[in-house]
C-alpha cells in the first residue's frame, strides 16, 4: 500500500518583498483574474478572451502587429519558440552578445541548427548600432538576435535602428525583452524588430509561465512559408511534409498562429488561467498609461542608484545605458553577499538578487519591477539594506540611503 501523503500543509507561503531581478509580486487583481472558472479552448467566450489578449498585447508591445499572442510557458518558451521558427538549420545568425542572455541566444540558435556570429560588449556594457551594423555587414545573416534589457548586467541595449540595418542585410530581426517589457519601452514599431518576446514575472507584474510575443507580417511570412500541418487536423490539410519545415511541434509558430487566427486549428489547449493573468496583466499596464508606468520604473530605479550610492556603495556597470527597473551593485570588500541576502530575507523579508557567471559573487542585482516598483518598497529595501550591512560590520552613513532616494524619487 502506498503511504497517504498527508504531511504536507495547505499552500501558505510567507509574505516576501521581492525586489530581485524577477520573479516579483505579482499585482492583486493578475491574482484575483487567475482565480476565475475555466473555459472549453474554442468556447467563443474563451476565443473572445484570446482576440482581446491579442489586442492588449499590441498596446503592450507598441505595434500594430496582427500577429501578436502569447506562448505558453515560461518567457524562455517565447525566446525558443521565435528561433527555433526563424532561424532554418544552417542560416547565419547574428548574436549580439553582453551578458547571460545573450549567451542564451547563442546556445539555442546552435542546438536549432544555426551558424551563430557574435558582436559582443563587456558584461557592464552594450554593443552600438554602428557596430551591430558593421557585423551585419560583414556576415550578412538571416536572423539579428539580441536581448532588449540583460538582467544579468542591469544593462539595457539601445535598438533604434535595428530594424533598418535587418532590412539592409535582408535579415529579420528578434529582441528579446522579457526583462523590460512593463517597465521600459519596449518599442517594437519604432525598432523595426520582426519578433519580441517577453515574459509577465518581471516588470508586468504576473507570474511567470506565459510569454507574449508579437511578429511582424515579414517574419509571419517567412515562419508560414515553412508552414506544415499536422495529419487530422484540419478538414482540407495538405502534409507539406519535412522539408523547411520547423523542427519542434509545440513550438511552430506556423501552428501556434493557426490555432489563435482565423483557423483555430487545434494545437496545443490554450493555457486558459495563464491568458486571464496575462490579459490582466496588459490591462493593469494600458489603464495606468505606458508614459505614467516608464517614469514610476525610472523614479524607482533613480532612487534605488542615488540611494545605494549615499550609503558609500558602487553601483555597477555604465550609467549611459542602465535599465531603470533593476540595479547592480558591487558587493563591497570584506562583505559576505550571501550573509547579506540571507539578513534581507530572514530578518526583513525581502529578497534582493545574486548574480551569474563572471558576476557570481561580486554584485547584487536589487530590482523594482511592476507592482513593486513603488516608493515605499524601494525605501524599505534601502533601509533593511542598510540595517543588514550595519549588522555585517560595514560602516554606512545612518539614514543616508533612504533620504538620497526619497529625494531622487522625484
Ligand atoms: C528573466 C529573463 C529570461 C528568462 O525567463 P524565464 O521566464 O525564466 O524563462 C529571459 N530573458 C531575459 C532577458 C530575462 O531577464
Amino acid at each position: 500500500m502506498c503511504p497517504v501523503p498527508d504531511v504536507f500543509g495547505e499552500i501558505d507561503p510567507p509574505q516576501r518583498l521581492l525586489m530581485g531581478p524577477g520573479p516579483v509580486n505579482a499585482h492583486p487583481r493578475v491574482l484575483r483574474a487567475m482565480s476565475a472558472d475555466l473555459l472549453g479552448q474554442f468556447d467563443p467566450e474563451m476565443t473572445g478572451y484570446m482576440n482581446e489578449t491579442m489586442a492588449l498585447y499590441r498596446g503592450v508591445f507598441m505595434t500594430g502587429n496582427r500577429w501578436t499572442f502569447l506562448v505558453d510557458g515560461t518567457a524562455r518558451a517565447g525566446i525558443e519558440a521565435a528561433l527555433v521558427s526563424l532561424v532554418e538549420p544552417g542560416a547565419t545568425v547574428l548574436v549580439v552578445r553582453a551578458g547571460r542572455f545573450g549567451l542564451l541566444l547563442q546556445e539555442i540558435v546552435e542546438r536549432v541548427g544555426g551558424r551563430v556570429e557574435t558582436v559582443d560588449a563587456e558584461w557592464g556594457q552594450v554593443v552600438s548600432m554602428e557596430a551591430i551594423a558593421e557585423a551585419a555587414r560583414r556576415v550578412r545573416p538571416a536572423v539579428i538576435a539580441c536581448v532588449h534589457g540583460d538582467t544579468s548586467t542591469t544593462m539595457a541595449q539601445p535598438l533604434d535602428g535595428l530594424g533598418a540595418v535587418a532590412r539592409e542585410v535582408g535579415a529579420l530581426a528578434y529582441v528579446d525583452a522579457t526583462a523590460t517589457i512593463g517597465g521600459m519601452a519596449v518599442d517594437t514599431d519604432g525598432w523595426g524588430a520582426d519578433v519580441v518576446t517577453g515574459g509577465l514575472q518581471k516588470c508586468l507584474g504576473g507570474p511567470s509561465g506565459s510569454a507574449p510575443i508579437t511578429i511582424s507580417d515579414r517574419a509571419a511570412d517567412f515562419i508560414f512559408s515553412r508552414r506544415h500541418v499536422e495529419k487530422g487536423i484540419a478538414t482540407d490539410d495538405l502534409d507539406e511534409g519535412p522539408g523547411r519545415r520547423i523542427g519542434s511541434n509545440y513550438f511552430d509558430l506556423a501552428m501556434v498562429m493557426d490555432y489563435w487566427g482565423e483557423k483555430r486549428l487545434n494545437h496545443h489547449t490554450e493555457a486558459t488561467t495563464m491568458l486571464y493573468g496575462a490579459r490582466e496583466c496588459a490591462r493593469i499596464m494600458l489603464e495606468e498609461g505606458l508614459e505614467t508606468r516608464f517614469a514610476r520604473h525610472a523614479s524607482a530605479g533613480r532612487a534605488i542608484t542615488a540611494g545605494l550610492r549615499a550609503m558609500g556603495l558602487v553601483v555597477f556597470g555604465d550609467d549611459a545605458c542602465r535599465m531603470t527597473n533593476v540595479t547592480g551593485v558591487w558587493i563591497p570588500e570584506g562583505v559576505n553577499g550571501e550573509a547579506i541576502r540571507r539578513r534581507m530575507r530572514e530578518d526583513f523579508e525581502i529578497e534582493i538578487g545574486t548574480a551569474f557567471g563572471p558576476l557570481a559573487g561580486r554584485i547584487w542585482r536589487i530590482g523594482a519591477m511592476g507592482y513593486n516598483a513603488r516608493k515605499h518598497k524601494v525605501l524599505i529595501t534601502l533601509g533593511a539594506l542598510e540595517a543588514v550591512l550595519r549588522a555585517e560590520g560595514f560602516a554606512v552613513p545612518a539614514g543616508a540611503g533612504v533620504d538620497a532616494a526619497l529625494e531622487a524619487w522625484g
